[in-house]
């Protein structure tokens, strides 16, 4: 879809499930079973959604999934289903690895940085050759220290070879990546989690990441109980989703098997509607 000069793609790289009640938090199952059920093993659908921002200054991809690394024994666990050719992860679209510029991603957990690196000839290297990698110094530094509960998410193979390449680039809080195209520090899941927003000829969207991963989650409190800091991401999600309302920007999760893309509606009793876009709108022009 067209945002002001932008064009906007969305990639599914995967599809995948995750426990229902991890996903949730405390809400209780009697309530998220209803709009994300749950297969026999307690497990809810869900997608990993690129974001591709092609703009007049370069190509942004926002996010790179699980990626290709996985054992059959954990493909099992979360009934992994790769989507793409990790050769070439923008062929939907008509473009090749080559063609990104700047890859950015939210957190290093291994569902969004797992598709950041490629086993080639025996050496893990950057998926997207060409590309500067942008994540958060302290994301990093705590990926390094997290403790018991937080360093199962982490797999060093998948952000490691970007350093030793010399493509990952480190920020440090809010950030321009290219004109038009930021990341925001929200903490929350992880005390490092960055959204993305963007913005074009007075349009604007944001790709919430794991802040709001999929449309169950949009009423505030309805946080993961992976989050670091649910409190906070349920004060951060009421913060931009009101702006997001006004304002009427495009937003994006990260992930929705549904449409993952549309516009909020804060309603007279201050709750957020969602208004997703067509499926139309996911088929590359
Ligand atoms: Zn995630």
């Amino acid at each position: 879809m067209q945002l002001g000069k932008f064009k906007l793609h969305i990639i599914r790289e995967c599809s995948f499930r995750l426990d229902g009640g991890a996903m949730f938090g405390v809400v209780p199952k009697s309530l998220w079973d209803k709009v994300s059920p749950a297969d026999e093993r307690n497990r809810i659908l869900l997608y990993c959604n690129l974001l591709l921002i092609e703009t007049p200054a370069g190509r942004v991809l926002v996010e790179t999934g699980m990626g290709p690394r996985w054992s059959e024994k954990e493909a099992d666990r979360y009934e992994l289903k790769s989507l793409v050719n990790y050769d070439n992860v923008l062929e939907s679209v008509g473009l090749t690895n080559n063609d990104v510029d700047a890859v950015i991603i939210s957190h290093l957990h291994f569902d969004h940085a797992g598709g950041a690196t490629v086993l080639k000839d025996g050496k893990l290297v950057p998926t997207f050759p060409k590309a500067k990698y942008y994540a958060q110094k302290g994301e990093l530094e705590f990926a390094f220290q997290a403790n018991a509960r937080a360093r199962a998410s982490y797999r060093p193979d998948d952000f490691l070879p970007l350093q030793e390449h010399g493509v990952l680039q480190l920020v440090d809080g809010d950030s321009e990546i290219l004109p038009g195209v930021s990341v925001r520090l929200t903490g929350g899941h992880t005390s490092h989690h960055q959204v993305v927003t963007f913005e074009s000829e007075g349009k604007k969207g944001v790709y919430f990441a794991d802040i709001i991963p999929t449309k169950s989650h949009l009423t505030p409190p309805w946080v993961m109980g992976y989050d670091h800091y649910p409190l906070a991401s349920c004060d951060i999600k009421s913060e931009y989703l009101a702006k997001a309302a006004r304002e009427n920007w495009l937003v994006v999760f990260d992930h929705e098997p549904g449409v993952p893309w549309g516009h909020v509606i804060q309603t007279a009793e201050g709750k957020f509607d969602w208004q997703p876009l067509t499926e139309e709108s996911l088929v590359a022009v």
